[in-house]
């Protein structure tokens, strides 16, 4: 029996499974069974988090017919912006009534009268965000929520300099975000922003409390891969899931589920060893600017002084991003940079090159160790 972990978002409280169900391609199934399936495979192991924009409208039936019936226990993320044409195929719009109109639909396929997230699809480009404005979808999706119809506003987006215009209005809660490590290293055509802009945003969220769905956490596929992967090694889905769950602000992963077997597939993440989550590999194959740089992978561990490193770590970066919180949580760890033995063990492991004894004595001395 697969244990799921859950986590809390941060304004509400709502938890969701660590393993989320994308929908983006769940058409690929060989018909509207299998799509009842793949749902009813991932609500029996605890999945909780479902988004509702998929790439082409028919599988709106199925999801209607097996998650109207589980509403009150689950967690919706709908989109306002995803819009389907005359032959049912997936686009996107910035026409407020188009808007309103698949919004409505979706919300009706659900039997259902809110949506515990409701995000601003799709908002990769100062025009987006710009049209947002002017069209009308902010004031709407502003309005949604003081009824209660939206219970949390968010976004998705690619791209961190648009995610920051949104962080920067104080009113989302949520954002869907591509976090995977091509894309973090400037890899792949939606690799947009630097690494570190990326953590920063990551560091961001976590700091404001704006939970993050991961969505791309394989690269579109091209990261299991050997040959279509920008690195030219293959990762697995553990290892991908790991890594973007591994962020900071990451509540979810929504992997594109194409029938059970994906799903169930994916779901073997709860009950892999450490070892088969390490992603450290990416340590060898990464650019130059992942080196000397922490990314919480764990892989350093054990250390012998009982440290957790990359916990330390990351809230060692978060409370210098401004995060209230993280000193509170650093100074709950059971053993923290202060108790660092020099031992030099974690230099030696690191696969990005990161000189941790050192950055130990960084960290005791910034919280006064
Ligand atoms: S020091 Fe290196 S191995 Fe340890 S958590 Fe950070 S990145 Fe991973
Ligand atoms: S150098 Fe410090 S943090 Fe690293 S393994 Fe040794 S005791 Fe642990």
């Amino acid at each position: 029996m697969t244990a799921m972990d859950y986590r809390a978002f941060p304004r509400g409280g709502e938890r969701a499974s660590v393993i989320g169900f994308g929908m983006g391609s769940i058409h690929e199934a060989k018909n509207e069974r299998a799509i009842e399936e793949a749902l009813e495979v991932a609500l029996d192991a605890g999945v909780n988090f479902f988004d509702l924009a998929p790439s082409q409208a028919a599988p709106f039936a199925p999801y209607g017919r097996v998650l109207a019936p589980r509403r009150g226990g689950i967690l919706t993320q709908m989109h306002l912006g995803a819009v389907y044409g005359a032959n049912g195929m997936y686009g996107w719009s910035r026409d407020l009534d188009a808007v309103k109109r698949q919004f409505s639909r979706v919300l009706d396929t659900l039997e259902t009268g809110y949506a515990d997230f409701g995000i601003i699809h799709c908002m990769d480009e100062d025009e987006d965000f710009d049209a947002m404005w002017e069209n009308g979808i902010w004031d709407y999706a502003l309005s949604l929520k003081e009824q209660g119809v939206i219970r949390h506003l968010g976004f998705s987006s690619h791209n961190p300099a648009i995610a920051r215009r949104f962080l920067d209005t104080g009113l989302v809660d949520e954002c869907m975000f591509s976090i995977n490590p091509a894309y973090d290293y400037s890899r792949g055509s939606y690799g947009l922003g630097r690494a570190n802009e990326r953590m920063d945003l990551y560091r961001a969220c976590e700091r404001d409390g704006i939970g993050i769905a991961v969505m791309k956490a394989f690269g579109g596929g091209q990261l299991l891969d050997a040959q279509a992967s920008p690195f030219g090694r293959a990762l697995t889905k553990a290892q991908c899931l790991a890594y973007a769950l591994d962020k900071p602000g990451v509540v979810t992963v929504l992997p594109g589920f194409r029938n059970a077997a994906d799903v169930a597939e994916a779901l073997a993440f709860c009950d892999a060893t450490s070892e088969e989550r390490d992603y450290s590999a990416i340590g060898t194959f990464a650019p130059q600017e992942a080196e000397g740089r922490c990314v919480y992978c764990h892989h350093c561990q054990p250390c012998p002084a009982g440290i957790d490193v990359g916990m330390a770590n990351k809230y060692y970066d978060l409370a210098r991003a401004g995060d209230a919180m993280a000193a509170g949580h650093y100074r709950k760890l059971a053993r923290r940079a202060g108790d660092c033995v020099g031992c030099g063990r974690c230099d030696g492991r690191c696969p990005f090159g990161v000189r941790q004894s050192e950055r130990m004595r960084e960290i005791a001395a910034y919280f006064g160790e």
